[in-house]
């Protein structure tokens, strides 16, 4: 197996599953997470971006209050996810710490990722968190979510992250290190399978329904996830974390499946743009804008000459230069009526104009594609 798997890539969204890191007793292992931090500490100093979506909190919190996770109803885990989580980012923040790095807590529900709106809000928070040099310890926001809402597993809810911080690789630690062609548990034949270019239908029976016993995912939703991931343009790799060092021994060249992605995550972010089918509005920008735009910069205000629609923020929008022709698509950051009240303001006027502090750029230049330059 060749080494470089995670340092090949820049943005990486790291999943900590239950089970790696609290015992059957609910009690954390620190010294594991110690030398999680070291190595994200280590990639972080190379100048590599680094997401936790960590599990635990419902196995921590259970034991704070006393429960049996297994037989608990919904609002006693919900209860004990609170109680945890504390703990949980508390543990995550001392073992950072030692190494100057600063945490933040990011809880999310399926909302935050599925609703477009609130997508463009998360987006932004994690990526000027990332900016500030800060590493987002994320979980599901258990205590609020109930059971028809939730993301169901952490596997899912780290492949969104990593759509929405448009990651380059996804690495799902848990207790198994890849996927099989069966159940090595109970087939001595099963082989393991190093790469995968194609989530076929073969691959998908492969990851078959087995289940780790603390955590609630099992290979089943890590390949969805992978599939979630790569489509968004970010491989994935499945790989065991049970030892010290795991990220570092990773690196090193330890066994793991690595599911690839064929585009970057710019170029799949477009192609899903130039995709959408229902265009909600157009804005006209001025030829400022356009050559702006050309360059790679966001759309400001002050260069949209007219607004047509009726839209909301995180609705797709096209856009055409003052003589009418299309330039491309992006998603508006503001709704029609606020739009139009923008269009010609420099962004200092922006406050002004809305009676509240808004966002600066009319369209993010990650949320926009032009046609002529789609390569
Ligand atoms: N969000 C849950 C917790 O922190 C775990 C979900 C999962 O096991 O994937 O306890």
């Amino acid at each position: 197996m060749s080494g470089h798997a995670i340092s090949n890539f820049h943005r990486l969204v790291i999943k900590v599953g239950s089970s790696l890191l609290v015992d059957d007793s609910g009690r954390l292992n620190r010294s594991w997470l110690d030398t999680l931090a070291e190595d994200v500490a280590a990639l972080a100093r190379e100048g590599h971006e680094i997401l936790i979506v960590s599990s635990g909190a419902i196995a921590i919190g259970s034991s704070v209050l006393g429960i049996n996770k297994r037989r608990a109803r919904l609002e006693d885990l919900q209860a004990a996810a609170a109680a945890g989580q504390v703990q949980l980012v508390h543990a995550y923040q001392e073992a950072l710490r030692g190494h100057e790095i600063r945490a933040a807590q990011v809880l999310l529900t399926p909302d935050d990722t599925e609703d477009r709106r609130r997508f463009l809000n998360a987006r932004r928070t994690l990526g000027k968190l990332l900016e500030h040099a800060v590493v987002p310890i994320i979980n599901e926001n258990d205590t609020v979510a109930t059971e028809e809402i939730r993301y169901g597993d952490n596997d899912r809810l780290a492949a969104r992250i990593a759509q929405l911080v448009m990651a380059d690789a996804l690495v799902l630690l848990s207790d198994v290190d890849g996927l099989y062609t069966a159940d090595p548990g109970s087939d001595a034949d099963a082989e393991h399978i190093a790469e995968v270019r194609n989530i076929s239908k073969d691959i998908l029976a492969m990851a078959g329904e087995s289940r780790s016993d603390i955590g609630s995912g099992g290979m089943a939703t890590k390949v969805q996830a992978a599939g979630i991931a790569t489509h968004a343009g970010c491989s994935t790799i499945i790989a065991s974390g049970v030892i010290a060092h795991a990220l570092k021994a990773l690196d090193d060249g330890a066994r793991h499946t690595i599911f690839r992605a064929s585009a970057t995550p710019a170029v799949a972010r477009k192609q899903w743009l130039a995709g959408v089918l229902e265009i909600k509005g157009e804005l006209q920008l001025d030829a400022g804008a356009v050559l702006a735009l050309r360059d790679g910069s966001s759309l400001l205000p002050v260069g949209v000459v007219a607004v047509e629609g009726v839209f909301q923020r995180g609705d797709v929008l096209t856009l055409k230069d003052e003589a009418g022709s299309i330039l491309g698509r992006g998603l508006a950051e503001y709704s029609n009526d606020e739009a139009t009240r923008l269009a010609g303001l420099h962004s200092d006027k922006i406050e002004a104009a809305l009676g509240y502090r808004g966002r600066s750029v009319m369209v993010h230049r990650d949320e926009l594609v032009l046609f002529e330059d789609d390569k």
